[in-house]
């Protein structure tokens, strides 16, 4: 608790009032101490804000968390709005692409030299084939599955060693691991192995299957307070948020994607960078 001190001022305004008053009706010793008391209950009340206002401070921007955008099966065609958007908001997203569909046509080829050029987004290896969407297979073979992040690195010209699973959510980052399947531990520790620094998520932005809409903005703000809450994040203060490109195929879900960073950025103390900048990479 700090309680201010009266000043200099302060003392020659108590004199004056004492030597002006009815107060006068008092010792001079007697005023003085009056007053005394009168300023340090003013200045108890001055320096403790209302318990209302204690009860809605927010975190300060020191305890800032990070948040990594990350959007998982392109390149396909609605892909170029979210190519749009980070550049109108200018905000860091790391996509994972699947080389198969990113060279499917000429439009996802175009997409693709498009969002290469875009400052705002970086791009992972999410295998060439996303295990044609038949895990179980593929994650017998773990020898197979390097080769299968190996000629998507070759066919996209991938520099960096960013890299996803297809269908699992397993991490491989420097020395620490998790997944949520068995199935996947040989396969993320061959890659792991090869030099792929391994990203699973910790939270899914979901989004429906039949309209590709977004859940909402605030209901996703909820649940990263949730997160940060209960330390549920691979590592304390950075949350990693998976999203599809799918979802972009929807106006709606271009806003609510939209309100998302900005809420972000102005209501909470949160920031986004690329997921290469994550700790202890
Ligand atoms: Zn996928």
């Amino acid at each position: 608790m700090k309680i201010t001190q009266p000043s200099c001022n302060d003392i020659k305004m108590i004199n004056f009032v004492m030597s002006h008053s009815t107060i006068s009706l008092f010792s001079r010793k007697q005023t003085i101490l009056l007053f005394g008391a009168a300023w340090a209950l003013l200045a108890m009340s001055v320096s403790l804000p209302p318990a209302h206002s204690l009860q809605q401070t927010k975190p300060a921007l020191t305890d800032s968390t990070t948040l990594y955008l990350t959007f998982d099966d392109g390149i396909i065609p609605e892909s170029e709005a979210l190519d749009s958007l980070v550049r109108t908001e200018e905000v860091p997203v790391t996509v994972f692409w699947i080389g198969k569909f990113v060279l499917w046509n000429d439009t996802t080829r175009r997409i693709w030299q498009l969002m290469r050029n875009n400052p705002w987004i970086e791009p992972g290896n999410h295998s060439y084939s996303h295990a044609n969407n038949r895990y179980f297979k593929y994650y017998q073979d773990p020898q197979q599955v390097v080769h299968d992040f190996q000629l998507n690195a070759d066919s996209l010209q991938f520099t960096g060693k960013l890299a996803r699973l297809p269908g699992r959510n397993a991490w491989r980052i420097n020395n620490r691991k998790r997944e949520d399947l068995e199935d996947c531990k040989a396969v993320a520790d061959s890659l792991a192995a090869a030099g792929y620094s391994l990203f699973g998520w910790d939270i899914e932005w979901n989004y429906s299957s039949s309209t590709n809409q977004l859940e909402p903005a605030e209901d996703l703000l909820f649940r990263i307070g949730q997160v940060l809450k209960f330390h549920r994040s691979f590592m304390p203060r950075h949350i990693v948020i998976l999203c599809h490109d799918p979802a972009m195929s929807s106006s709606f879900s271009i806003t609510t994607l939209q309100h998302f960073i900005q809420q972000a950025r102005t209501q909470y103390p949160y920031r986004f960078r690329f997921l290469s900048q994550y700790p202890a990479l």
